[in-house]
């Protein structure tokens, strides 16, 4: 067997290094996946600046499909030489009271896949049997990466909102959640508005299935929902409690602002813009992995992907760079270059 496989690690904050790392066997539920894609997602900031407690080094990476490669003692259900993918929610412990209740998601004991553990910036990873997702065999592995994460976020909210087909949604910012936002809301049935400073996504929203394009630079966007009917559910992608506080007034009564962007500022609503009309504000994370599964199935069902730009693993730090930049259109995807088992046979 080989003894060691390349990984991008970042080695304290900021600072990533390409290290070979010493080939584990997977411990008790636990699976042993050879890489083949992992997207970069901006939440792998948590790890690369420490904004998360980390115990370094740490190898980023959350989107990651591969093919199991071993199982570790006590694994039901998977085989070696499936593939399968790894997302931000390491796997849950299955006794806490959250998943006695079936609340996968905010289960007590779990990880999160490159910030407690090392995840798929690399060759090889180790990961717990109860995170993983099934990959259908019509998407390729760079493919399927990103709707782990990003995918699998936006069509999660989506899922569980309570729009029915019809009904108005609005999805703000066009980025690496907002392109997937709009191709599901489009194929789950909504009329959808999409919402993004400027002119330029504009030909693109529309493209991706919206009806409607709404210029926050131009317009005030809860006007133009409200001109609109008013939606049913708006779906905040882009980071930042200003976004949500400026088109709250765009939910008609009754409906619900669902936010995915993760930021430091205060959503500032009033409580009678609350009140008069019913109106929520929610915090939605990812899904658990049988929605990870459906995701995947309705992205290839329906056509729904990720506009990708693949790197080799060895330019991670600059894929990294691009996307905290905000010039990746809209997905960085790290592919291992030569197949992970030929390079993973040449020593350091
Ligand atoms: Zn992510
Ligand atoms: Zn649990």
């Amino acid at each position: 067997m080989n003894a060691t496989y390349r990984a991008i690690e970042v080695s304290k904050p900021g600072q990533f290094s390409d290290v070979r790392k010493p080939l584990l066997d997977p411990g008790p539920h636990q699976v042993r996946i050879r890489v083949e894609a992992c997207g970069v997602c901006h939440s792998d900031s948590g790890t690369v600046e420490g904004l998360f407690p980390i115990s370094w080094p740490r190898v980023p990476g959350h989107e990651v499909v591969g093919r199991i490669d071993a199982l570790g003692p006590g694994v039901q259900g998977w085989a070696v030489g499936q593939r399968v993918g790894v997302g931000f929610l390491g796997g849950s412990c299955g006794y806490c009271e959250f998943c006695r209740n079936g609340d996968l998601v905010n289960c007590r004991n779990q990880e999160y896949t490159g910030i407690h553990s090392d995840g798929g910036y690399a060759e090889m990873m180790i990961a717990k049997a109860s995170g993983l997702m099934a990959i259908p065999d019509d998407l390729s592995s760079a493919n399927a990466a990103p709707l782990l994460c990003a995918g699998l976020t936006t069509f999660n909210a989506l899922r569980n909102a309570p729009a029915k087909a019809g009904d108005l949604v609005a999805v703000l910012g066009i980025g690496g959640l907002g392109h997937l936002g709009v191709q599901y809301a489009r194929h789950m049935g909504f009329e959808v508005a999409a919402i993004a400073r400027g002119t330029g996504t504009a030909a693109l929203a529309k493209k991706l299935g919206a009806h409607h394009y709404i210029d926050s630079a131009a317009t005030d966007p809860a006007v133009a929902l409200q001109a609109l009917g008013g939606a049913k559910v708006i779906l905040i992608t882009a980071s930042g409690g200003t976004t949500v506080a400026t088109t709250f007034k765009g939910l008609r009564p009754g409906g619900v602002s669902i936010d995915l962007g993760v930021g430091p500022e205060p959503i500032e609503i009033t409580s009678p813009d609350l009140i008069f009309g019913e109106r929520k504000v929610a915090g939605s994370l990812t899904g658990n992995p049988a929605t990870g599964d459906t995701t995947l199935r309705f992205s290839a069902l329906t056509g729904v992907s990720a506009m990708i730009e693949t790197v080799p693993l060895q330019e991670a730090a600059a894929a990294y760079a691009k996307m905290m930049a905000g010039e990746a259109r809209f997905r960085m995807v790290l592919v291992m270059n030569n197949g992970a088992g030929e390079s993973a046979s040449r020593q350091a």
